[in-house]
């Protein structure tokens, strides 16, 4: 028999959150909201642990809003009641406009502001100085801001949300979250959101939560195989762009999707590749401006885009540093990141791509963590979604730490299946447009392509903080997935020539409509 579900509307929440939340036509709680705000509302502290996708964000949003409206019935005197740490600035955004959508009947009186995105510092002081009652924020944002005198919590802050709180420590943030602390007062409520309890987040859970409730709520952090479907194939190098091709070229993978690479130039190396077949399709990388990043992200929500090229938030450059085995030894390591990449930019982690229904590992991740932040970009919420791994030889031990960590040990059946294509059948796109198009794609265009686009993005984010803030219908003109390199596109290409659609056999065909039917 079905378990009776709480609904929103038992939970005692203000009409106006209710409201707020009809409007987002969220019919009922997902499980950790279920679970959490009723005991966030009894004042408990809590430590939650849920996949990501799980509604975790209004988790504790909505116990923040409920509370500050309580308390304003008594205390009028404007101040900042909740402070919410994220690791990324995109995450920052995206907390922000989750707890706007959930405060549109409220937002006088429950004001949020994300301080994490803006460069300057001086230029986030008049918004600090209205006191707004929700601030988000990257730790060093806020550390900064104490510094600076611009914020000051020790006499009003009553909520702390640390938000995926294991990624603060793989960006390096330990240090000035705990100096943070120093600044909070002695009692507040604390909630503590995690992808994985390491013993990072265990040394965390002693410093800021008192006689926490945890919350375990799923065993697996990703989707069941009847919400997420999980695909491996063997391929390597040179087919993985024939497979690339035949996939998109032929509309065998069908909706949005996100195309993981290992590192940036082989963001542009496929970006320019599918150019040539006028296949159009968004990088998205830490060397992006934030505004750049924001925007694309928006506007794949929106339905601008099909596919997004992107690389993991921990360049990958290096995989070994990244293997479960070797990550103990990588961590001291991990906070010294290159030069020019934006240590708080995240992609596969924690940023909600709305509607994504595919997950490409072009190249497979370098660590267990990594793919399951990755794939967990599908599959949000209630929504199917599949993920398919192109798995090179050197890639296949990483495949077998992936599998035994979904599994639990190596015996039981793979979790990713195998994808059911024969390579063979798609051998005349290979001679006849593939390795074409990737003699194209040469070192250098690749470079100048990478160098264009951080110009072109640069002046777009000048353009998006400014003009686009009075004009805001003009932001939709703005796109992100213009070709970089024209000349080497070849028209000819641009459709795939008729001979070698003809299903000459009748196994081709069958592999059609079975690649048709996984990614439908
Ligand atoms: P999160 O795990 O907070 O990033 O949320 C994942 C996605 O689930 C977001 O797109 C939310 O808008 C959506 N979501 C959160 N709670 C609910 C709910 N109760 N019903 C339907 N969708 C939800």
């Amino acid at each position: 028999m079905e378990e009776e579900r709480l609904h929103f509307h038992e939970m005692g929440l203000d009409d106006r959150v209710l409201k707020a939340l009809a409007d987002l036509g969220w019919s009922q709680p997902t499980l950790i909201q279920e679970k959490a705000i009723p005991l966030a509302l009894e004042g408990k502290d809590l430590l939650a642990r849920a996949r990501t996708g799980s509604g975790k964000t209004a988790a504790y949003a909505i116990p923040l809003i409920q509370r500050i409206l309580m308390s304003k019935q008594t205390v009028r005197e404007q101040a900042v009641r909740a402070l919410v740490l994220v690791p990324t600035k995109e995450l920052g955004q995206q907390v922000q406009s989750m707890i706007r959508q959930l405060t549109a009947y409220c937002s006088r009186d429950v004001r949020v502001a994300d301080i994490s995105g803006k460069a300057d510092i001086s230029a986030q002081k008049p918004i600090l100085m209205e006191k707004p009652d929700i601030v988000v924020s990257t730790p060093s944002r806020v550390q900064a801001h104490i510094n600076g005198q611009n914020l000051q919590l020790q006499s009003s802050l009553e909520m702390l949300v640390i938000d995926e709180a294991d990624l603060l420590f793989s960006f390096g943030f330990e240090a000035d979250l705990k100096s943070l602390l120093c600044h909070l007062p002695k009692i507040y409520q604390a909630f503590l959101m995690s992808a994985t309890l390491n013993d990072d987040v265990q040394a965390l859970k002693e410093l800021v939560l008192h006689n926490p409730v945890m919350l375990k709520l799923q065993g697996s952090q990703l989707p069941d195989s009847s919400q997420l479907q999980q695909y491996s194939v063997r391929c390597e190098e040179e087919d993985k762009f024939l497979l690339i091709y035949t996939l998109l070229k032929l509309g065998l993978v069908q909706g949005k999707s996100l195309l993981f690479v290992r590192d940036v130039d082989r963001c542009y190396r496929l970006k320019l590749f599918l150019e040539q077949f006028s296949i159009p399709a968004c990088v998205l990388n830490s060397e992006l401006p934030i505004h750049s990043r924001c925007h694309i992200i928006t506007q794949f929500n929106q339905g601008f885009y099909n596919y997004i090229i992107a690389t993991d938030e921990q360049g990958l450059e290096n995989p070994a540093r990244c293997s479960q085995k070797t990550q103990e030894k990588g961590k001291k390591k991990k906070n010294s990141r290159k030069k020019g990449k934006d240590k708080e930019y995240g992609v596969s982690r924690g940023i909600d791509f709305h509607n994504v229904c595919n997950v490409i590992n072009f190249d497979f991740p370098a660590s267990v963590e990594s793919y399951i932040h990755r794939v967990g970009r599908t599959a949000r919420a209630d929504n199917p979604g599949s993920a398919l791994s192109f798995i090179s030889h050197t890639e296949l031990p990483m495949l077998m730490e992936v599998e035994n960590a979904l599994t639990g040990d190596s015996t039981h059946d793979s979790v990713l299946k195998p994808y059911g294509f024969k390579m063979e059948e798609i051998e005349g796109f290979r001679y006849r447009a593939v390795r074409d198009a990737m003699r194209s794609v040469t070192k250098q265009a690749v470079k100048e392509a990478r160098l264009k686009e951080i110009k072109q993005e640069l002046l777009n984010s000048e353009k998006l903080k400014t003009y686009f803030e009075d004009n805001p219908r003009d932001l939709q003109l703005l796109r992100h997935d213009k070709d970089l390199h024209p000349a080497v596109i070849k028209p000819h290409l641009k459709n795939v020539p008729d001979y070698l659609m003809v299903a000459s056999n009748f196994k081709w065909k069958e592999d059609l409509f079975y690649l048709c039917y996984l990614f439908i």
